[in-house]
């Protein structure tokens, strides 16, 4: 493997990466990125030529909204052709979210996408900024035959890069901030860059890539917890317009055997509401019928979201109702790994 020399696109979004501490409030803010990346002289020893993209209003991830992932989308779209690579510098906080929501919007993707970003300043004296960001670019121009290494969206932080809908957001103050449990990462920095090819999405024949515009935010999200109020719960399933429903179950998706409580979950199922099972635990897989727990849920065809993420899971289901997928094909749909987020 050889690195030439490619030409990378920055996308800045906003997040701790770019920004800078009010001298006043001593609150971060997000600051010109173009300005900040003259103050990293080493991005001029890598062998690609790099351009940035800004967000006019860089904002805090905590402000990404579906309409950002699909403006990200968009401006991959637009700079498709003539760019090997595209970095996203982004807030670590929903930085999952987005590279979920990346990996479904952008269908048959060739290039790298990589979402970076940092848990302090680039401006800071030990700020995890750089590393992320140098060898971010560089993983986005690996090339092998004249073909990009990696042809997925990723996730890089502190040495390892991830499948981007393979990640969580597991801790608020380590620069090891993000794990990925259910898929080993993919690469990792080092004295060298290791690749495992062996967990790369396999090669398809060259498709053009589709960019997905629509996401329907139509999704509801409820974690079990013993105790749980099923007025909260019934009052959540008959929001107007709500389509789907991602349920966060015990372990290996399991749940309340009381009636009250599967009746309601029947009841949306019967009214065309998707319900998805997706465990609470942050490693290992769904598997209803396993224990009598989860027995119900499968015969009232509850969709199993396997091993997927949380953050997967939403993205997911918000891209197949903008899709258009029909209600008879919804379930078998989910249930099929689509980008490689699930078994
Ligand atoms: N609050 C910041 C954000 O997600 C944290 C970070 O950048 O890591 O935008």
């Amino acid at each position: 493997m050889i690195t030439v020399k490619t030409n990378i696109l920055l996308i800045y979004t906003g997040g701790t990466i770019g920004m800078v501490k009010d001298y006043n409030s001593g609150a971060l803010k997000a600051f010109d990125f173009n300005k900040l990346l003259k103050s990293i002289p080493e991005l001029n020893q890598l062998e690609c030529t790099i351009n940035t993209i800004s967000f006019d209003d860089p904002i805090d991830s905590s402000d990404m909204h579906p309409k950002d992932w699909i403006r990200i989308a968009s401006i991959i779209e637009e700079e498709y052709d003539g760019y090997d690579g595209f970095v996203v510098l982004h807030g670590s906080d929903t930085m999952s979210y987005t590279a979920s929501a990346l990996s479904f919007l952008l269908e048959n993707l060739s290039k790298p996408v990589i979402c970076t970003g940092s848990q302090l300043p680039i401006g800071d004296l030990r700020t995890d900024a750089k590393e992320n960001l140098i060898t971010s670019i560089q993983i986005a121009s690996l090339h092998h035959n004249g073909k990009s290494v990696i042809r997925e969206v990723g996730l890089y932080f502190e040495y390892k890069l991830y499948r981007g809908n393979r990640t969580t957001k597991i801790n608020a103050e380590h620069f090891q901030a993000f794990a990925s449990l259910n898929h080993p990462h993919l690469v990792e920095s080092g004295v060298h860059l290791n690749v495992f090819h062996e967990y790369l999405l396999p090669y398809k024949r060259k498709k053009k890539i589709i960019v997905h515009k629509i996401m329907d935010e139509n999704v509801a999200v409820v974690k079990l917890f013993p105790g749980m109020s099923l007025f909260v719960l019934e009052s959540i399933l008959t929001t107007t317009g709500l389509k789907a429903l991602v349920l966060e179950t015990y372990g290996s998706g399991n749940a309340p055997t009381d009636t009250l409580f599967l009746d309601l979950l029947k009841k949306a199922i019967s009214n065309g509401i998707h319900v998805i099972n997706v465990t609470q635990c942050s490693g290992g897989s769904v598997i209803m019928g396993q224990y009598e727990t989860s027995t119900a849920l499968k015969k009232m065809q509850v969709i199993n979201g396997k091993d997927i993420t949380t953050e997967a899971a939403i993205t997911k289901v918000m891209y197949m109702l903008g899709a258009g997928v029909s209600s008879e094909l919804f379930k078998s749909v989910f249930e099929t790994s689509l980008r490689g987020e699930m078994i």
